[in-house]
């Protein structure tokens, strides 16, 4: 994948992902977490202007639980196409363990959002356990592929990225592949660079690759992927803090930090339509309200 003689070519175009809400963080936590559609549209559009070319979402209940309902998702994206903003958008597949069926997680896929997560694994994450069982993943493979949508493969551990590479070469994900590597969840890699390195070493040749560091790994791992010729998530669903006990206060904030560091390293900011290319996305479609 990144050979040791291979120079990094830092001109090529930085895709950052938002990840806005998340799963589990709570408004208790950080009372900034967008959690309404009208407050997640609102913080995708500001990511977006912040320079965020994917926004990742998720959807809440009334009662601010995780809930994968279609309509909810469907209004979000809605709300951002009719501002204007042409942002990527990657719906969750993730759901909530317990709270959440597997045929729930995976009926966002029929909206055909241009990315959806693929979590390439079980793991344990925090004190429950994140089941993504073979046939899961099997029957979201062949969902996602049906609906012309891209998976984001995500990865938790080095064995994760062995699963995919057997989806890879069963025919199941079609390239141009989008790795995203999750470090940091208790229960997963630790969120350092030997694990990062690690991973990176067993990606097959081509493939696209955003690093996704959780809590205090968040910036350090970024700013290593960006320096790589990697690409970056960041966001509220991963981190709730700008700095060791201060709040974020918004998405946005988080995505203009990358956007000051990327150009100090020389790395251009990718806009949703750069990213298209660079993933093999269609074009954007006309709002549908
Ligand atoms: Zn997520």
């Amino acid at each position: 994948m990144l050979h040791p003689h291979e120079a990094t070519d830092l001109s090529k175009p930085l895709i950052i992902s938002a990840a806005l809400t998340g799963s589990w963080p709570t408004k208790a936590q950080n009372p900034n977490l967008p959690v309404t559609e009208e407050e997640i549209a609102a913080a995708a559009v500001d990511a977006a202007n912040a320079g965020a070319a994917i926004v990742h979402l998720h959807v809440r209940n009334e009662q601010e639980k995780v809930t994968c309902d279609p309509a909810r998702y469907a209004k979000v994206r809605s709300l951002i196409r009719q501002s204007g903003c042409d942002v990527v958008i990657n719906m969750s597949t993730g759901g909530g363990a317990g709270q959440t069926t597997d045929e729930q997680r995976a009926e966002p896929v029929d909206l055909r959002p241009e990315i959806a997560s693929f979590d390439c694994g079980s793991t344990n994450f925090g004190a429950g356990v994140f089941v993504n069982s073979p046939s899961f993943l099997d029957g979201l493979a062949d969902r996602m592929k049906r609906n012309g949508v891209l998976p984001e493969i995500e990865c938790f551990e080095p064995g994760h990225v062995a699963n995919a590479l057997r989806f890879i070469a069963e025919g199941k994900i079609d390239p141009p592949w989008w790795f995203q590597f999750v470090l940091g969840v208790r229960g997963g890699a630790p969120g350092t660079m030997k694990q990062l390195m690690n991973m990176l070493d067993m990606l097959p040749e081509g493939a696209n690759w955003s690093v996704c560091g959780i809590g205090r790994a968040q910036l350090p791992l970024g700013v290593a992927a960006m320096s790589m010729g990697g690409h970056v998530r960041t966001g509220l669903e991963d981190n709730l803090f700008y700095q060791k006990g201060v709040l974020a206060e918004s998405n946005a904030q988080l995505v203009a930090r990358l956007v000051r560091i990327a150009g100090e390293i020389g790395r251009p900011v990718a806009t949703p339509d750069q990213a298209r290319e660079i993933l093999g996305l269609r074009p954007l479609e006309p709002v549908v309200p």
